[in-house]
């Protein structure tokens, strides 16, 4: 079991006081607090083995860009993905997610091609196929949604067919915590040999995730959820996929070779290997290290352990909550496929008015439509307010939550 006592004493940040009361972090879907090992590993990294990557022959390029590759085998084991060639460093989900279109999509589909995603994704999941659709003519069709937040399987089963080139779901919803069966979507896309591009920015920092058991084509998350610093992130892609697809940026490091030749009067290009074909230019050396020692962290408390802790604090939060006429919970609260976030709505209060003053307490979550609008106009609502739990958040903290909203 997770002690989230213990956790709390590596978060620097979790000491301090917010108008003379603890700091009480619920904004966990949005990015999550780094603990000290994360923050110790960037700083040694800097302190003592830095310089650029890949490049240099001396001691400390070789030990930066041992450091680097480390990292991403460490995230090929967290996912179970075959190896490092599989593990493409990027900026974010939002990155991970374009890098599929405008390498993969943009070379592969035309007019005449369908693109199904779900309107329960993020809006990072949602407009790099809309935008791209208006330049290649391909279709992009939506899954909807039930009146409870859940996607609606049988609208998948039937928008599908062998005209459907991709399918771009999220595993988990930002604004429900509601938790799809990936399996299921893989298994149908794959009989109509559709690629399954899933978003993981929800899924991989709160709950074990086996790209192999799945069977997802691409899978992205962002580290900053998941302890790592901001700016590093994860797009995973079936290796003979990477193989296939062209780089998405030009620069160093993607190549092995430039010759220029002398009657073509153009450079030919011999490209690097995986996964540094993708990673063009000067890379997120001290993220990538930061994401190692996060994924560490992590797995040493055990996937199994920060999904069942979140599931206890989000079943109880559901209990109090449900005790205040007031509040009302926004989509399903079945905990069987829910993770650690909770959107609600609090009679006669706009969702902004409600985060303000949970702040004066200490209390930080987040209001607003939290970048997936088309599932809050499914939903029937403009905005929720959202608390999303980690591994250091606990049922005191929840209790403190709901006597602040109860004098609202
Ligand atoms: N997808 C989902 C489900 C998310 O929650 C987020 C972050 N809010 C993103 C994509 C985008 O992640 P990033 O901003 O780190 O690129």
């Amino acid at each position: 079991m997770l002690d989230p006592y213990e956790v709390r004493k590596d978060f620097p940040v979790l000491e301090r006081r917010i108008n003379g009361n603890p700091l009480i972090y619920f904004d966990n879907a949005a990015s999550s607090q780094k603990p000290i090992q994360v923050l110790k590993a960037v700083e040694n990294l800097y302190e003592h083995s830095y310089a650029n990557v890949h490049r240099g022959v001396h001691t400390l390029s070789q030990e930066a860009s041992e450091l680097y590759e480390e990292a991403h085998r460490e995230v090929a084991r967290f996912i179970n993905a075959d190896g490092m060639e599989e593990i493409v460093f990027v900026r974010g989900t939002t990155e991970a997610l374009n890098l599929v279109a405008y390498s993969f999509a943009l070379n592969r589909l035309n007019s005449g091609d369908e693109v199904i995603t779900t309107l329960m994704d993020h809006h990072s999941n949602i407009l790099p196929w809309e935008f791209l659709s208006k330049l290649k003519g391909f279709q992009v069709k939506y899954v909807n949604v039930t009146p409870d937040g859940l996607l609606n399987y049988q609208s998948f089963e039937e928008l599908i067919n062998d005209k459907t080139r991709l399918v771009c779901v999220p595993q988990v919803s930002n604004v429900t915590g509601i938790i799809n069966d990936v399996k299921r979507i893989t298994t149908t896309a794959h009989e109509h040999d559709a690629l399954v591009i899933v978003d993981a920015a929800q899924s991989a920092p709160h709950m074990p995730v086996d790209v192999k058991a799945l069977d997802v084509d691409f899978l992205a998350f962002s580290g900053h959820k998941m302890l790592a610093p901001t700016g590093i992130g994860v797009l995973y892609g079936k290796k003979s996929l990477l193989e296939d697809m062209p780089p998405f940026h030009g620069g160093g490091s993607m190549i092995r070779h430039v010759k220029y030749d002398n009657v073509l009067k153009r450079c030919a290009v011999e490209l690097n290997d995986l996964p540094w074909k993708f990673e063009a230019g000067t890379p997120n050396i001290s993220g990538g290290v930061g994401l190692m020692e996060a994924v560490r962290y992590l797995r040493k408390i055990g996937m199994e352990n920060v999904e069942q802790h979140e599931k206890a604090l989000t079943s109880y939060a559901l209990e109090k909550l449900g005790e205040l006429e007031k509040v009302h919970i926004v989509g399903s609260t079945d905990i069987s496929i829910k993770t650690g976030i909770v959107p609600f709505l609090v009679d006669g209060f706009d969702s902004h008015d409600v985060a303000l003053f949970l702040d004066n307490f200490g209390i930080m979550v987040r209001s607003g439509f939290h970048c997936a609008e088309p599932l809050h106009q499914q939903l029937g609502v403009r905005h929720t307010v959202r608390a999303s739990f980690y591994i250091y958040n606990t049922q005191e903290e929840i209790d403190r939550f709901v006597e602040a909203l109860k004098m609202l």
